[in-house]
């Protein structure tokens, strides 16, 4: 079991999470290596945790199937928990956003793509498009008339 864990600078904003519906669900995207030959793909993959897909040759399934162009062998992942909220927190303290069932498979890199939402901590202004990828994210909360931000954006990926 892999997680995957965020510590982030939040001002003024609590509760971030990516947006995640089964109409639009959020594509996690990994660097993916293969446990049996230590092999990484080379491109970016991305999966979501509504949409599952069959294991050729069992007769399970799962979010991500993956066949390692070098060993050959198949494996595959799903989201088991989550995705859980980033609370605020004033000591940059690491959360974890999601567990990831994982069969011979592990990802090493995380990617923000996609869209995020967050809300005021006193206004509950609600902020939705929030863009992760760059590592910082700068607004203006009208409620309050303070400016609010994402700083020091760092994932990680554990064994849980
Ligand atoms: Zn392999």
């Amino acid at each position: 079991m892999l997680s995957l864990v965020l510590s982030a600078e939040l001002s003024g904003i609590t509760e971030l999470r990516p947006k995640d519906t089964p109409e639009e669900p959020y594509f996690f995207t990994f660097k993916v290596q293969c446990t049996s030959c230590r092999e990484i793909h080379p491109n970016w993959i991305s999966f979501n945790r509504f949409e599952k897909h069959e294991i050729s040759g069992s007769r399970g399934e799962a979010n991500f199937v993956w066949k390692c162009r070098l060993c050959q062998r198949t494996h595959s992942a799903s989201i088991s928990t989550g995705p859980h909220v980033y609370y605020y927190d004033d000591g940059l303290k690491a959360q974890r956003i999601i567990e990831i069932d994982c069969r011979g498979l592990e990802f090493v890199e995380f990617k923000a793509d996609g869209d995020w939402e967050a809300k005021g901590i006193e206004s509950s202004t609600r902020f939705s498009n929030i863009d992760l990828s760059e590592g910082e994210w700068f607004d203006y909360d009208e409620k309050t008339g303070e400016e609010v931000s994402i700083k020091e954006v760092n994932w990680a990926i554990k064994r849980a």
